[in-house]
This record gives structure tokens, C-alpha cells and sequence, in this order.
């Protein structure tokens, strides 16, 4: 069964343009959020914890910059664009008290409400615009006239209005100019959570470094390696992205198809399969989140030694030599947390 997708004429903003939104964070989707609904109208308050770097760059936009515990007081709508590992805390101490019913406390990840991090009071409206796209790409396309697609769903509807309102937060940003998705808190979280683990991040680095290493250690020069097993990554995926697997192959010649008709089957096998659906019980049963809250309380010391490990991998030593080679490659690329959807 197709999902249900909403566009400009589904969704009304007057639902909101009585009301005030108060955008917490601003970050990548933050700074869009609150640039977008200023622009579309709507009455926008940015909250931020004291001392935060980001508000001299938020009040030169010129938008209005409040303290997070007083934003959320004058606010109907409550967008939470935090990290997720911080939301928790910031609800704990400045959201939850300041909270009244009848508002709407609002996420771009289903990530806390899914696994109970976060349980807002019986009288909130609590929904979720996710916006599948980077920070930056939900500015720019909004300012050219376009949008980023985004997800929509409604883990509580006090008000009866929850999804209405939803849709209305997602005209002002420029979602529903490119459609928006019904979807739940827990298939949002779930799918966003495997697609980063299996394929977009934990798979594909883990396919190039391999790769890379087993050419490097046949001897081939790092550089070669480099070329043919990241940079060449981007243009693959640029001609997917745009045509599906099909018309990629029909860009690539006949041998590289039958090469990887025949060969991808033995890199990523029956057992690859089997450890997906390993690390999809684990996302739906809630380890991962119980062992990723866990490794934060705890101050984060696998992170970072994984973190530093990765960084001293040598395709990060020749790509950066290869990379300042061509300037353009990295011209006006956006901050880094602008790659995760999520
Ligand atoms: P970000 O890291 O870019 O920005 C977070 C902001 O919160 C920053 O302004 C930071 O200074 C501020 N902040 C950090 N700790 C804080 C604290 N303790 N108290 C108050 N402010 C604090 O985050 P982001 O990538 O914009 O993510 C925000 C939400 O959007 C997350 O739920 C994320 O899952 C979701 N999301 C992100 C993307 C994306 O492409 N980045 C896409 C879709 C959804
Ligand atoms: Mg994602």
C-alpha cells in the first residue's frame, strides 16, 4: 500500500500563525527551522543555554534569542533540535516545568520519545517534522522556492489538532513543497537508526576501508586506492541517487556490470544478511539505545577511542594530501553533522 504523502494544499499555516515557536538549539536544523518560519510568518523565538556560541550568530539573523527555560515559557510550539543525547537533560531541567497544555512539543528524531527517555505530560501534543535532508539543504532549497521532503508522525494528540499542526509547522519550513510521509516515532526511529548502521555509515565505511587496505596491502600505491575505492564512491551514488541502480548501470560499461553482478553477491552474503537482521533486533529490542545512552552517562570512552582510532586509519592521511589537490571538492561543503540524517 503506497503511504500517504501531504503537499502545500493539505496543510494550513494559519493553524500556527497565532502562535509562538520556540526553537531549542541552533545547530544544522535548527538554524533552518527558526530562518524558515520567520520567513514564512510565523512568530519564532530561538532557545539557547547561557553562554551559547550560537547566539551572536542567531541575533544577527535577526531573530530573538532567549534563555532555553524562557523560551519554552512563551511558546505554544516547542521545537526540540538538540542533539539527542542532550535532549533528555535540557527536558529534565528547562522543558518539562515550563511546559502547559495544550502546547506541542515537537522533534525531528523519534530517537528520546520512542525510547523512553522523554514522557511529556497527557495534555501535550507531541509530533515529530523530520526532515530527510541536511540542515543546510532545508535553508537553501526553502529560499530558492523549493523544499526537503520530510517525515510526519504524532506520538500524542491531546488537542485533536497534533497532526494539523504538524503539517502547518511543515509548510512553514518548505517540507510539504516536496511532500511529506506519514510514518510513526517508532518506524522513523527504527529505520533512521539501521539505515546509518547497516548501509549509509557502518556499511559503506567499512566497505571502503576494506577495500582500500586490500589493495594498499597487495602493494598498489595508497593513491590509486584511494581513487578507486572512496572518491570514485560519490559518482556511483550521484548516478543512483538520480536514477535508481538501474540507470547506474547503464552509465557504467558492460564488464564493471558483470563484475558486480557476479561478485557483489560474494562480498556481501547470506551472513551479511543475517547480521542485519542481528543489528535490527538489536534497534527494535532497544539494546542499541540502552548501550548508546549507557556509553554517554558514562562519559563517552569507547566513543572516543574509536573515534581516535578511525582518525589514524592512513586513507585519512592520503585522502587529505589528494583532497587539498582539488580545493573544489570541499568549496562550501556544510559542517560535518550536516551528512547524518539524523
Ligand atoms: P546540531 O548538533 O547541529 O545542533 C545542536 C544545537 O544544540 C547546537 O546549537 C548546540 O550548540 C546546541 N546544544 C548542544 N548541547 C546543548 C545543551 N546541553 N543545551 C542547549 N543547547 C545545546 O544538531 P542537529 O544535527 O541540528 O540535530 C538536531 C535534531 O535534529 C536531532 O534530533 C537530530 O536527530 C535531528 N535531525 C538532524 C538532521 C541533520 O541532518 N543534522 C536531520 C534530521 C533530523
Ligand atoms: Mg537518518
Amino acid at each position: 500500500m503506497p503511504a500517504n504523502v501531504y503537499y502545500d494544499h493539505d496543510a494550513d499555516t494559519a493553524l500556527i500563525a497565532d502562535k509562538r515557536v520556540a526553537i531549542l538549539g541552533y545547530g544544522s536544523q535548527g538554524h533552518a527551522h527558526a530562518l524558515n518560519l520567520r520567513d514564512s510568518g510565523v512568530d519564532v523565538v530561538v532557545g539557547l543555554r547561557e553562554g551559547s556560541a550560537s547566539r551572536a550568530k542567531a541575533e544577527a539573523a535577526g531573530l530573538r534569542v532567549l534563555p532555553t527555560a524562557e523560551a519554552v515559557r512563551g511558546a505554544d510550539i516547542v521545537m526540540v533540535l538538540l542533539p539527542d543525547t542532550e535532549q533528555k537533560k535540557v527536558y529534565e531541567t528547562d522543558i518539562a516545568p515550563n511546559l502547559a497544555d495544550g502546547n506541542s512539543l515537537a522533534f525531528a528524531h523519534g530517537f528520546n520519545i520512542h525510547f523512553g527517555q522523554i514522557t511529556p505530560p497527557a495534555g501535550v501534543d507531541v509530533w515529530m517534522i523530520a526532515p530527510k535532508g541536511p540542515g543546510h539543504l532545508v535553508r537553501r532549497t526553502y529560499e530558492e522556492g523549493g523544499g526537503v521532503p520530510c517525515l510526519v508522525a504524532v506520538a500524542n494528540d491531546a488537542t485533536g489538532k497534533a497532526k494539523q499542526t504538524a503539517l502547518a509547522y511543515a509548510k512553514a519550513i518548505g517540507g510539504t513543497r516536496a511532500g511529506v510521509l506519514d510514518t510513526t516515532f517508532e518506524e522513523e526511529t527504527e529505520t533512521d537508526l539501521f539505515g546509518e548502521q547497516v548501509v549509509l555509515c557502518g556499511g559503506l565505511v567499512e566497505l571502503i576501508r576494506n577495500g582500500f587496505e586490500t589493495l594498499v596491502e597487495a602493494g598498489y600505491q595508497p593513491e590509486s586506492a584511494y581513487f578507486e575505492t572512496l572518491h570514485e564512491v560519490k559518482l556511483i551514488v550521484d548516478l543512483i541517487y538520480e536514477g535508481g541502480i538501474a540507470a547506474m548501470n547503464y552509465s557504467i560499461s558492460d564488464t564493471a556490470e558483470y563484475g558486480e553482478m557476479t561478485r557483489g553477491p560474494r562480498i556481501i552474503t547470506p551472513q551479511t544478511k543475517d547480521e542485519m537482521r542481528r543489528i535490527l533486533a538489536e534497534i527494535r529490542s532497544g539494546e542499541f539505545a540502552k548501550e548508546w545512552i549507557a556509553e554517554n552517562e558514562q562519559g563517552r570512552p569507547n566513543f572516543d577511542r574509536l573515534r581516535e582510532e578511525a582518525a589514524k586509519h592512513p586513507i585519512e592521511e592520503v585522502g587529505a594530501r589528494l583532497r587539498a589537490m582539488m580545493p573544489w571538492i570541499s568549496a562550501g561543503k556544510a559542517k560535518v553533522q550536516d551528512v547524518s540524517g539524523g
